[in-house]
């Protein structure tokens, strides 16, 4: 059986048992994740890729569109599916990323992007972090 994807670009790449895992993975954590903890996760699915199979997989998904990568300030690089538009959390003790989104945030920073191209800048995104502690590591 032979499962293909429709993507952005266009192109079709093929959904190999690993791919077809990580793309399952990364939908149902819901959270960003890193090689290593994909790789823990396709072992439950009875799927073994080793590391550089498993980074060179994501490279490929990342090509065609389908994950996105985030790397942020004191972590290794996470994959998630990729999605709507969206900002992170980061724990900086336990290092989990949580996706965030809120439509005020995203209002106020429309209006400093239009206050600035009304200044004679061309603003073509923006990024934005929050880092503390996670419900978890408080508990403690
Ligand atoms: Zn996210
Ligand atoms: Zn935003």
């Amino acid at each position: 059986m032979k499962t293909k994807i429709q993507n952005p670009g266009n192109k079709e790449i093929r959904l190999t048992p690993v791919r077809q895992g990580i793309l399952k993975i990364l939908e149902k954590e819901g959270s960003p994740l890193t090689v290593p903890e994909i790789q823990t996760l396709l072992k439950e699915k009875g799927l073994f890729p080793n590391k550089t199979t498993l980074y060179r997989q994501m490279e490929k998904l990342l090509e065609n569109n389908i994950v996105e990568s985030i790397s942020l300030k004191n972590t290794v690089v996470h994959y998630e599916k990729k999605s709507s538009h969206h900002h992170h959390f980061i724990c900086s003790t336990c290092k989990n990323i949580t996706c965030i989104e809120d439509e005020n945030f995203e209002c106020a920073a429309r209006s400093l992007e239009k206050s600035l191209e009304k200044n004679g800048f061309l603003v073509k995104n923006h990024n934005f972090s929050l880092e503390g502690k996670c419900q978890k590591c408080l508990a403690f």
